[in-house]
């Protein structure tokens, strides 16, 4: 059994806590936010977590992560059930008129809808309720301990600097066998590595994007609108979702781009959040009246997509006795929803490279990092290059339908023409193909829930020609329908006077 410490008590420490403690080992986990547990989901809403300001934003829970609890611990899968999160069933849901002819994996395809914050209560509610984990709140982990392992677990002669322990906020030191180090984006792992004198690798890539975010609660007797169709859009200038919640929640999301501060400051006044809302096709119906916001407008940048690497050239791992997992080892566009998934995937691949372990913590490491190569950064690298190929192709776009969206140096026309090819393939192939064919829908639904790899779309030859075929026949229909009105279009709604409110449906 190894003593671990775990630094951060968000979703990726929970999932680790989750896993190790399962596994048979003693954690104790170090937040810094002064958190103790709230009594019950509701009270979870409001709980000041601010170091993971995210907990107010929308969050979608992939079926990936679904899948994992139900495999690994169906207890908490049911718990979250239980405190009112929703399984969307993806098959259940084919649009009217679609083949409803049953296909294998098919039960794979059901996500989850909540809260963050209810996720989080229900995760963490789990953990404490394990008899060797410990929670410690309100302190931070400020440095890793260096060492040398006598006994115990990973004893032995190691080439990185062996790390024993993390010294605390207060001073005092926490020994371990295993540092795991979860604190998120803002933590800043190269620092405490460097501390120790090795050198983490960063690549970084800015999204671009910045994150607005309401939550409403449905009125009395009022019911979630019929869902035909995208829960979203993006529309060049601004992307946007609805997502369900529980408790009689959902959330209104936009994603601006961060150099446009004139829609930003709009969109961040809460009735012209709504007014914008009430003007796109997937989010009208939420804001008709039938709920009410029970937040202001939350707003977030500093969204990245990077990658750390924590091994050195010949693989070897950088420290012993230390890793990190979730954010803190490679965070993803938050608008592609992963973030969650990947953590407890990285935590599943810890608990299992520690339970294969003959004694090495090198080992354990480096079986951990080639793990998270494999199921990890694909999704970084996916990130990257849809969010450049979204930058380019709005480079390319004429102004007055897109507005001041250059966010980067200058684009070769090469490049432009490729993105611009790429979007509409999207919009006049697959898109149209996801509503008619059970097939392309299938397989989009498996790789947008990380259930195939990213680039399983453009490898499957059906499906290509399926897409392929849909797209070519482009000109012998109507064309694609409007998803939301031009940059234009929306400031000048948004800069009318005054607009009579929708009233509350019977
Ligand atoms: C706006 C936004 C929307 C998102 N939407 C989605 C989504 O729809 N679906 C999805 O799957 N993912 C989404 N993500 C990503 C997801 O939130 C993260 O991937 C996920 O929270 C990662 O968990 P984490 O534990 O690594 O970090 P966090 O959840 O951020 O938790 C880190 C914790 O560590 C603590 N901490 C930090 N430093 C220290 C320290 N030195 N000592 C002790 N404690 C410390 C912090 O207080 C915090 O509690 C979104 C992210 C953002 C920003």
């Amino acid at each position: 059994m190894a003593r671990v410490a775990v630094a951060g008590a968000g979703v990726a420490g929970l999932a680790s806590a989750l896993y190790l403690s399962r596994s048979g080992h003693e954690v104790v986990l170090v937040e810094r936010d002064d958190t103790p547990l709230p009594d019950n989901p509701s009270d979870a809403f409001w709980w000041d977590r601010r170091g993971a300001p995210q907990v107010r934003h929308s969050h979608a829970f992939l079926a990936r992560l679904r899948n994992q609890l139900l495999a690994d611990h169906p207890d908490v899968l049911a718990s979250l059930l239980e405190a009112g999160a929703t399984e969307m069933d993806f098959i259940a849901m084919l649009p009217e008129g679609m083949d409803r002819t049953p296909m294998p994996g098919d039960e794979q395809l059901v996500a989850l809808a909540c809260r963050r914050t209810t996720f989080e209560w229900v995760l963490r509610r789990a953990v404490l309720s394990e008899s060797t984990t410990e929670l410690r709140h309100g302190l931070a982990v400020s440095h890793l301990r260096r060492g040398t392992r006598q006994r115990g677990v990973g004893a032995g002669a190691d080439r990185a600097p062996v790390v024993t322990g993390v010294a605390l906020s207060d001073g005092s030191l926490l020994e371990a066998d295993l540092v795991v180090l979860a604190g998120g984006r803002r933590m800043d792992v190269p620092a405490l590595y460097a501390e120790l004198g090795t050198t983490v690798e960063e690549l970084e890539e800015d999204t671009g994007i910045i994150y607005l975010s309401q939550f409403m609660r449905l009125r009395d007797g009022a019911e979630l609108p019929r869902q035909v169709g995208p829960i979203g859009g993006d529309l060049g200038y601004l992307k946007y979702a609805v997502f369900n919640g529980d408790d009689r929640t959902f959330s209104l999301t936009f994603a601006v781009d961060s150099k446009d501060r004139e829609l930003r400051r709009l969109l961040l006044d809460p009735t012209l959040f709504e007014r914008a809302a009430a003007n796109l096709p997937a989010t009208a119906a939420h804001v008709d009246g039938r709920a009410e916001a029970i937040t202001g407008v939350e707003v977030m940048g500093g969204l990245i997509n990077r990658r750390r690497s924590f091994t050195d050239s010949d693989g070897q791992p950088l420290l012993t006795g230390a890793v990190a997992v979730g954010d803190a080892h490679t965070a993803t566009n938050p608008l592609y929803g992963r973030g969650c998934s990947l953590a407890l995937v990285q935590a599943r691949a810890l608990a299992a490279a520690l339970d294969r372990s003959t004694g090495s913590l090198t080992d354990v490491a480096a079986q951990y990092e080639a793990e998270s190569q494999r199921e990890v950064e694909p999704w970084y690298r996916a990130a990257v290059s849809q969010d450049r190929m979204a930058r380019t192709a709005a480079q390319g776009r004429p102004t007055n339908t897109s507005g001041p969206i250059s966010t980067s140096g200058p684009t070769s026309t090469d490049e432009v023409t490729r993105a611009e090819f790429m979007r509409s393939l999207l919009r006049e192939g697959l898109f149209p193909a996801m509503r008619v064919d059970p097939v392309v829908l299938r397989a989009f639904l498996a790789m947008f829930n990380l259930l195939r790899p990213p680039d399983s779309l453009m490898t499957d030859s059906d499906v290509i020609g399926r897409v392929m075929a849909v797209y070519q026949d482009r000109d012998n229909r109507a064309p694609e329908p409007a998803l939301g009105p031009t940059r234009e279009e929306l400031l000048e709604c948004l800069a009318q006077r005054s607009v009579s409110r929708p009233q509350p449906r019977e």
